[in-house]
């Protein structure tokens, strides 16, 4: 199963304390890890396997959009910053929008993405 992690500026810290947390769960053998550039190297940094696509900004969240739309991402733990302003609003509304299109998981808080592994705990190899 593919995970999609993104995580804006303003919420990196929390998300780099999530996967730490949630390593058990994220390192199992059926987990495949794709991130956003910046997010994937810190991930990777910290001990993670990650698959980096480029850099929201550059395209990173258009990336991971794709593979949703595709079926090749099965869950999108998105950790996003409400407060701040983006360039790539687009893409970002667009990786929300393909998600729903697709009935697709995703989680755009620290919360909801721990219920979401939560639900996979047991499934998952
Ligand atoms: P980043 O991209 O992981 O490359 O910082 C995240 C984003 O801003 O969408």
């Amino acid at each position: 199963m593919e995970i999609a992690i993104v995580a804006h500026d303003a919420k990196k810290k929390e998300m780099l304390e999530f996967i730490k947390k949630n390593k058990a769960i994220l390192s199992k053998e059926g987990i495949s890890l794709i991130a956003t550039g910046t997010t994937g190297s810190m991930a990777q940094d910290v001990g993670f396997e990650v698959k980096r696509m480029l850099s929201g900004p550059l395209g990173g969240d258009a990336q991971i959009a794709g593979r949703v739309a595709e079926g090749k991402t099965a869950m999108v733990l998105f950790f996003k910053d409400p407060l701040g302003k983006h360039p790539h609003e687009p893409d970002i509304n667009m990786l929300l929008r393909v998600c729903d299109v697709h009935n697709v998981p995703l989680a755009t808080n620290v919360a909801t993405a721990q219920m979401l592994l939560q639900a996979i705990d047991s499934e998952v190899k």
